[in-house]
């Protein structure tokens, strides 16, 4: 691969064309996909290529890692199969007895993993609200704390922790700081250039958009020791994404720009729009002047609040469910990210333990047209008021 690219073009620019990589023995703009799992050892032993095998490697993962990076201004990236293999990475790459802090509101998987397993698995688990740096730093033990996880803004009630004072807290307290950000993506916030350590993505999610790979991301401020042992992990676990899968995420990077322009446009219009119908009690995005994060979210988002809201309706849990089985244009379904939109009860989903209300349904905004959006939203709501 050649790298023909300057290095003053912006992201945009830079994911639109997959980092202007050409495929030098074809000149094709598209890259190739690897999928060789071993490779030719030179006459005199060695590996001057670089590629030994496929579980720890790969040339296709290798060229998403660097468009990853790139977005987030990270010294390395790196791909896993999915976003819970990318995170429980990262936890797997502690000690037994190391001490993590962890927000009480977020994706549900991976709150259940840390209180279930992770902890069966030796790592002391504390759950605070991180959004409260009070709370926060009074969770922080100077020594055993070795990690602080953040996910901003958080499922599925969408609350914004501040990323710049928390990375103060973890930093001070001499842990590290890894910020899950895969609803705020790399186009709106960027968390190492606020002092994150680690940024992780469910890159199933915005960054492939499409609703048809399951991936995961981290990227890094520096390459370090732990670092390192994330990648040990990986390959020892054989954890890597697959091939196709990184070729089907570099192309769908290349619109990652467009896709969450119009997602960010259609979620804020559709929560003003929201915020005043009769059978919704509160309307939870970071775009609205209301809600609590709005100010700390106007600094470290740009250019939009993210796709995902959130509506609590006046009738209950019984409201929420029927609600969702009137929509047709919006799809019921789990997930969020991609172009389609999507509306979910996430108390179903979540169970018993989970702070999710049960009057609450998650939307994620697509990039259809807002006025569909809205009328299918609001005769689906018409039963409830
Ligand atoms: C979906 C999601 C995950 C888990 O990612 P998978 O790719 O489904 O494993 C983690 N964090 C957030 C915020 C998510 O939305």
């Amino acid at each position: 691969m050649t790298h023909e690219h300057k290095p003053d073009w912006s992201r945009r620019t830079l994911a639109a064309q997959a980092l202007g990589h050409i495929d030098e023995p074809s000149r094709a703009v598209v890259p190739p996909i690897h999928v060789a799992t071993t490779f030719i050892r030179d006459p005199d032993n060695q590996y001057r290529s670089g590629n030994i095998y496929g579980r720890p490697d790969n040339l296709t993962v290798r060229e998403a890692e660097a468009i990853i990076a790139t977005l987030e201004g990270a010294a390395g990236a790196m791909l896993l199969g999915s976003g819970m293999s990318a995170a429980t990475a990262v936890f797997l790459s502690l000690a037994p007895g190391d001490h993590v802090v962890v927000p009480e509101v977020m994706y549900w998987g991976l709150r259940n993993w840390l209180i279930n397993d992770a902890t069966a698995w030796g790592l002391r688990v504390e759950l605070v609200d991180t959004c409260d740096l009070d709370a926060l730093r009074a969770a922080m033990r100077p020594g055993e704390t070795k990690l602080v996880w953040l996910e901003t803004p958080s499922n599925p009630m969408w609350s914004i922790t501040d990323i710049a004072a928390a990375a103060a807290i973890a930093h001070a307290a001499g842990a590290r700081l890894a910020v899950d950000s895969t609803c705020a993506t790399p186009l709106l916030t960027r968390p190492l250039e606020l002092g994150a350590d680690i940024v992780m993505h469910s890159a199933t999610k915005y960054l492939n958009g499409h609703s048809d790979v399951i991936a995961g991301a981290l990227a890094t401020a520096a390459e370090d020791a732990f670092w390192a042992r994330i990648r040990r992990t990986r390959g020892m676990l054989g954890q890597i994404l697959a091939p196709l899968e990184a070729f089907m995420l570099i192309r769908g990077m290349r619109t990652l720009h467009l896709r969450v322009q119009a997602a960010c446009a259609n979620a804020m219009e559709l929560a003003l729009r929201l915020s005043n119908h009769q059978a919704i009690a509160h309307v939870l995005y970071p775009g609205l002047p209301g809600h609590p994060g709005h100010e700390i979210a106007k600094r470290q988002m740009q250019g939009g609040f993210g796709g995902m809201l959130s509506i609590r309706l006046r009738g209950g849990e019984a409201a929420a469910i029927a609600a969702a089985g009137r929509v047709a244009l919006w799809k019921r379904a789990t997930s969020l990210g991609g172009v389609e939109s999507l509306i979910e009860h996430r108390g179903s989903i979540e169970g018993a333990g989970s702070p999710c209300p049960l009057d609450l349904l998650r939307l994620s905004a697509g990039i259809e047209d807002v006025e569909d959006l809205y009328r299918d939203l609001t005769a689906a709501l018409a039963g409830s008021a």
